[in-house]
């Protein structure tokens, strides 16, 4: 059992992904089951997905704020195009989300050298619209983690520790290891993520939450590890206003 509670999963895909095996719904209960507040559904966006479209991720605002016990943000996980950290998402349809990843997928954006990654993500975080930075530990995608640790704390992005990576994207245990001490000796805010393409897999963080432990990684800095914490970071992140009830609230409400 980690010290850690996570309540919510920030990074999910349903089979609008088109390569991942479960509804909303099903991942909505899932994370209720996982004893979650909140899913972020972010599903892939462009070549990563034939299905989604622009008009999925702008006609997402017709879905409750709360599903099955849980509270959905409404999100995508765009890809970086190429080395000025350009998205293959409009504008508008991101100014619409309310959590927004952005990551390196060598079928969109084929690896490249260290100095290509890290002036990519340097105009990523310039982006007013990404929230977080995706799965950065993959070895395909190394770069100057430090500078991009700093320059996410200059433009308050957030950096994502996937735990998906850990185990599935070769090289990158010893590369979140990398970011996650940065991170610390920073004072980066960080979130931890499933990456799930698949429901059972909602809230697997197991590999994630044991290496912060290994690291002694400040509870504190882990965005979704307290949902007063966690729901304080998405009001000012959603662009227009959402409301959180704690579980204690709720239970006082139902008196
Ligand atoms: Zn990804
Ligand atoms: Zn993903």
């Amino acid at each position: 059992m980690s010290r850690f509670h996570i309540v919510a999963d920030t990074h999910t895909h349903t089979i609008a992904s088109a390569h991942a095996y479960s509804t909303i719904t099903e991942n909505a209960a899932a994370a209720k089951q996982a004893g979650h507040r909140f899913l972020a559904c972010t599903d892939h966006t462009g070549i990563m997905s034939p299905v989604s479209g622009m008009w999925y991720f702008e006609n997402m605002r017709i879905l409750p704020d709360e599903l099955c016990g849980v509270y959905l943000l409404r999100g995508c996980e765009a890809n970086v195009l190429d080395s000025t950290g350009a998205l293959d998402v409009s504008e508008r349809t991101l100014a619409g989300l309310e959590w927004v990843i952005a990551s390196m997928h060598p079928p969109v954006f084929p690896p490249q050298d260290p100095d290509a990654h890290t002036a990519a993500w340097l105009g990523v975080v310039k982006n007013p619209h990404v929230d977080v930075i995706g799965h950065c530990g993959d070895e395909r995608f190394r770069c100057d983690y430090e500078a991009l640790v700093r320059a996410c704390a200059e433009n308050g992005k957030i950096i994502e520790i996937n735990s998906h990576s850990l185990s599935s994207r070769p090289g990158s245990d010893k590369n979140c290891k990398e970011v996650a001490l940065l991170c610390k000796h920073f004072g980066n805010p960080i979130v931890v993520s499933s990456d799930a393409h698949f429901s059972a897999s909602i809230g697997e963080f197991d590999d994630a939450l044991r290496m912060l432990e290994e690291i002694d990684f400040p509870e504190e800095l882990i965005l979704n590890a307290d949902f007063d914490r966690f729901a304080a970071v998405v009001k000012k992140l959603c662009p227009r206003e959402r409301t959180f009830m704690s579980a204690a609230q709720e239970a006082e409400n139902q008196k």
